[in-house]
């Protein structure tokens, strides 16, 4: 049989109790209600709906203020209710499956015949916690590109719309940053495909790196991506961008002769007041390709091309003016 608690229940005081031990007290929950809680919990899908229907109902046989679950796996957090100083903490592992952490919180501690009926109630949600979990990661899956583990378009699209309107409403900067891998193809050709597939997994790990949780990345096409960097201005998201260039061009890959690394180039734009997702994303496109057309593993931003637009002008010389001052 499957249990859920294949290790113990730990108070927060070091306090350590075996569930169902010889000497530990039996759950004693009425049957009707195992069933009802059972038949509920049957009713959704969705782990954060999940978790409100199982806390709900076992609020009705043990006082509980609040729940935390932690998936390490999917790095998912979900809390619910309310979270309060004393804690029981289980870790929930079948035979074949991991399937999480469950922290239980409220204001006065646990006496040994509650964690019992937790224990017992806690059974009822094995197998829908497991579709659940397997439906979360489903989800996950469908808006990540299967190589690199970036974002794909699906999530670029939603993420960038959201976080373009978000930024509008709390007037925060939003800046993108386009990269693209500099003579990609020729990585392919040379040291073949599987290692242009390394490549990607690797570019996309080393961007990561350079960018905060809150940052994400996204596969735009076959070796370019957009990083999305929240509340980041221009300033900052040049920084970003650099780092990130630099953390690309010191990968290093062994071939079977020789010694593989690659440059990126990088457009970074910044969220103007008039400014929808497709504007944004094309400024930061433009200004990548005259990092490209500049000479490769560089940064640009969109505001250098006006600059530079701008300068180009008033250092052009201008023979009016003078030939009116000399009266010619
Ligand atoms: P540039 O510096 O101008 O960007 O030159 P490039 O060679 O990187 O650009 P180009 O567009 O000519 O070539 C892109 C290459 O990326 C060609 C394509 O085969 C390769 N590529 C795209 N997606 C993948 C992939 O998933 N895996 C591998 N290995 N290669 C890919
Ligand atoms: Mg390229
Ligand atoms: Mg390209």
């Amino acid at each position: 049989m499957v249990s859920p608690m294949n290790g113990r229940a730990e108070l927060r005081d070091d306090k350590v109790i075996t569930p169902f031990g010889d000497l530990a007290p039996r759950p004693d929950i009425r049957p009707e209600v195992l069933l009802r809680l059972s038949g509920k919990l049957q009713t959704t899908l969705e782990l954060g709906q999940l978790l409100e229907i199982f806390l709900e109902e076992i609020q009705q046989a043990v006082l509980v203020d609040g729940l935390t679950f932690h998936h390490e796996p999917t790095n998912t957090t979900i809390a619910v209710g309310r979270n309060s100083l004393h804690t029981a903490n289980y870790r929930l592992q079948t035979q074949q499956d991991y399937m999480g952490d469950m922290t239980f919180h409220r204001s006065t501690r646990f006496r040994e015949h509650e964690l019992a009926n937790i224990e017992g109630l806690m059974t009822t949600l094995v197998y829908p916690l497991r579709n659940a979990l397997r439906y979360h990661e489903a989800l996950a899956a469908a808006f990540r590109d299967p190589l690199t583990g970036a974002g794909n378009r699906v999530a670029l699209d939603k993420t960038l719309s959201r976080e373009v309107e978000l930024s509008k409403r709390h007037d925060q900067p939003l800046s993108v940053l386009m990269l693209d891998l500099d003579h990609f193809k020729q990585v392919n050709d040379e040291f073949g495909h599987s290692m242009g597939d390394k490549v990607l997994k690797e570019a996309v790990k080393a961007m990561t790196g350079c960018i905060r949780q809150t940052d994400m990345c996204f596969r735009y096409g076959g070796e370019e991506f957009l990083i999305m960097l929240s509340n980041a201005d221009q300033s900052g998201a040049l920084r970003i961008a650099e780092r990130v260039r630099m953390g690309i061009g010191q990968l290093s890959f062994a071939g079977k002769k020789d010694k593989l690394q690659v440059t990126a180039s990088i457009g970074c734009a910044t969220l103007q007041p008039s400014d929808d997702t497709e504007e944004l994303v094309s400024r930061a496109d433009t200004a990548l390709y005259v990092a490209k057309d500049s000479g490769r593993n560089r940064v640009i931003s969109d505001l250098d091309i006006e600059y530079t637009r701008q300068g180009d002008v008033s250092e052009e010389p201008s023979p009016e003016p003078n030939q009116e001052a000399n009266g010619h």
